[in-house]
């Protein structure tokens, strides 16, 4: 093979394939065969324009591939031989300077959000940055963590959204043995930060979801550690979750979209010192029924959160490995390249319902 197929988007809702050449690996950069790309919230607001960065660019950020070139010093930063299963971290790290050392490469002074997987200009040399291609270039401050053997690579993009819940679930509240742990959002994310938690040791985990589009994600959740589930279209989650427990949540993880009454749902649900996470954007200024006074009479910790890190990505990877929780049997549509179009517009919510996880097999 010398040339790769991949998928540009060039303006909002148009794809363009081309064929990019396989470009020449030196010492410190390498080239990964993509065998599955998971797709995400942030996949179908480009396509639709809500992300869109105003340039082509190959898009797909939650790449699982096999190293089938790589420069000697790359092997050695990245400690990856050729023919590893790797999944490829979306952000860049120079590994040198002060955020980077600090693990926090998200702000990386070289590269930050500028060099992200999935988000840089086509134009840029060799052309090949997402994982909606056959090829994914590794550029010399890549990032990759090995894929356990065995586990297969669809599955394997689930790194990403379990890594998200293992951050906004247990890492950034802090969850502990014994803990109430609501969850309020029933996505890929949400089941994940529920299996992240009862993995955590949490006592009792809630998910809320919201009518009939959220009940098949709902029935899912029990299998993912939810104790309880809750529409909250028909049931009040406080009542519910006093009902289950007899008290309030330690911990309330806001994973929801576009849902502008969770942070209110999320506030009353919380316990005077807990703790509210809060991952899910609203696209929305209004918040009912939020009752802003209640963070101070229960001293609330509000904590944002947006990312993932590489320590959560390879806890995701060994969890999946470890297949405690069905994330194989995950309701999942997965697509060739030719499928990407049809996939992106279900997700964001025309035509067909959305599938729990979407990935594309370029
Ligand atoms: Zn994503
Ligand atoms: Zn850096």
């Amino acid at each position: 093979m010398t040339s790769a197929r991949a998928l540009v988007l060039t303006a909002p809702r148009t794809f363009e394939a081309r064929d990019y050449e396989l470009p020449v690996i030196g010492e410190d950069d390498g080239l990964l065969r993509v065998e599955a790309c998971g797709c995400c919230g942030t996949d179908h607001e480009q396509y639709t324009g809500e992300l869109h960065p105003g340039y082509a660019f190959v898009p797909g950020h939650e790449t699982v591939g096999t190293v089938v070139e790589v420069g000697p010093r790359a092997a050695e930063r990245w400690g990856v031989r050729r023919g590893d299963r790797v999944a490829v971290e979306v952000f860049q790290s120079c590994r040198e300077c002060p955020a980077c050392r600090a693990g926090e490469y998200r702000r990386c002074t070289r590269h930050g959000l500028a060099d992200m997987y999935g988000f840089v200009r086509a134009e840029r040399a060799p052309g090949l940055w997402g994982g909606f291609a056959q090829y994914q270039y590794l550029a010399p401050d890549s990032l990759l963590l090995p894929v356990p053997d065995g586990l297969d690579p669809v599955v394997a993009t689930a790194f990403n959204p379990l890594g998200a819940g293992i951050r906004w679930g247990v890492t950034v509240p802090g969850t502990g043995p014994g803990d109430v742990v609501a969850v309020l959002g029933p996505g890929i994310r949400g089941l994940s930060a529920a299996a992240a938690a009862k993995e955590a040791g949490a006592g009792f985990v809630m998910v809320t979801g919201y009518g009939e589009r959220d009940a098949p994600r709902l029935a899912l959740a029990p299998r993912f550690g939810a104790d309880l589930t809750v529409d909250v279209a028909r049931d009040d989650p406080v009542r519910a979750l006093r009902g289950a427990v007899g008290r309030l949540a330690d911990v309330v993880v806001d994973v929801t979209a576009k849902a502008p009454a969770a942070l209110g749902q999320a506030v009353a649900l919380a316990r005077a010192g807990g703790t509210v996470v809060v991952a899910g954007t609203r696209g929305s200024l209004d918040t009912p029924g939020f009752v802003p006074d209640l963070v101070v009479y229960k001293e609330l910790r509000i904590l944002g959160a947006l990312g993932v890190d590489a320590p959560a990505y390879r806890a995701a990877l060994d969890l999946l490995a470890r297949d405690t929780y069905p994330f194989a049997q995950l309701p999942r549509r997965v697509v060739g390249l030719d499928g990407v179009e049809d996939l992106l517009r279900s997700m964001a919510g025309d035509g067909e319902p959305p599938p729990v996880h979407g990935v594309v097999t370029p």
